[in-house]
């Protein structure tokens, strides 16, 4: 048995607390690490609130290690030619079951869901906000650029937006999408919400020539402001300013009213991707001219969870170029580091936060 701390919930009910926790160490692993930095999200706060019913404790334990969002530091690693002591490594989130998805590296899109597949710090495997994990080669993705320094840890929730951008490169060959220039300059892609998600689903829309708008519906703060300036996105409220002629719409609330206002302003051949969730969202009356106006328009509307190893391996790609660009706005992209004592994090929100990280070491 391994005695360390941890920061764990008791899911589906939720709580949490920084406590002492025994685990035994697994018969097999190739790598022994530890967290440098974890970051911390909509999912860990709903967790904790015992808001989440799909969570689950591993089998025969009474409660869950949470965190996910890990950039981890190999500390012992068997012999190969991939990652070695030292080095900075990101985890896969979920691990695979036994479906023709899972067998293929493509978890992200089991064929069964749970309890086939599951998900570190979420549904039935312990997660990351611990000092010590134990893990396979397998599961590691490295970071091999030093200079991304803490950005890394944003490596878990865009590897969500590559997924997307695949789904999307997918379901646009419907039709032709690109514009007679053979690009997708001048089409317009809008993002409700304006979370850390959606900050990574906008520079991954400016990278591809898209004209983004981040809209939410109150001003957003200084420090926001700034970043999207930086990249090139626009802001909108949509209180005051309402976005037409929306060729992508990506949604990262999860919220049905929110969804259906924008969807009605969705192009010919236009693409909705459902990235966010909210459970407890208020119902939408979904009324005739909402399905025919999806249908005259051959709109796709594409839900997308999770990603593949490429897509961390991509993401990674993409903060070393966005890194390299905007050094100051990659950095300030993380708005509060708490040490792992401040469990209050995971009730409140500091203010203006775009990603709160826990540094562990
Ligand atoms: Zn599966």
């Amino acid at each position: 048995m391994t005695e360390q701390k941890a920061i764990v919930t008791d899911a589906p009910r939720g709580g949490v607390k920084y406590t002492s926790i025994d685990l035994a160490e697994p018969e097999h692993y190739d790598a022994k690490l530890s967290p440098v930095y974890i970051g911390i999200c909509g999912t860990d706060r709903g967790e904790v609130a015992g808001a989440l019913s799909f969570t689950y404790n591993p089998e025969g334990q009474n409660f869950l290690v949470l965190g996910h969002e890990a950039l981890l530091r190999v500390d012992d690693v068997k012999d190969n030619d991939y990652i070695k002591k030292g080095d900075l490594v990101v985890p896969l989130v979920r691990r695979p079951g036994k479906c023709v998805n899972c067998r293929i590296g493509r978890q992200d899109n089991c064929s069964i869901g749970d309890p086939d597949k599951h998900e570190a710090g979420i549904t039935g495997l312990h997660g990351f906000m611990r000092d010590v994990i134990y893990d396979d080669i397998e599961y590691l993705v490295k970071v091999e650029d030093p200079d991304l320094g803490k950005t890394a840890v944003l490596t878990e929730p865009l590897k969500n937006v590559m997924k997307a951008f695949e789904v999307f490169d997918v379901v646009s060959k419907r039709s032709i999408f690109f514009g007679e220039d053979s690009t997708l300059i001048g089409k317009r892609m809008v993002i409700i919400g304006s979370g850390s998600e959606a900050f990574l689903y906008s520079f991954a829309g400016i990278d591809r020539g898209f004209d983004v708008t981040m809209v939410n519906r109150h001003d957003e703060t200084e420090n926001k402001l700034k970043i999207m300036d930086e990249f090139g996105v626009k802001f909108a409220n949509y209180l005051k300013d309402m976005p037409e002629k929306i060729d992508l719409l990506v949604d990262t609330s999860g919220d049905p009213t929110t969804v259906f206002k924008f969807l009605r302003k969705v192009n010919n051949n236009g693409v909705v991707i459902l990235f966010g969730t909210n459970g407890k969202a208020p119902g939408y009356p979904v009324d005739g001219e909402d399905i025919d106006y999806i249908v005259e328009r051959n709109i796709t509307i594409a839900g997308s969870v999770d990603a593949a190893k490429i897509h961390y391996v991509q993401a990674l790609q993409s903060l070393s170029n966005w890194n390299r660009r905007h050094p100051d706005a990659m950095k300030d992209l993380i708005t509060y580091e708490a040490k792992p004592t401040e469990t209050n994090i995971f009730f409140q929100k500091p203010h203006g936060e775009i990603k709160t990280v826990i540094k562990w070491q």
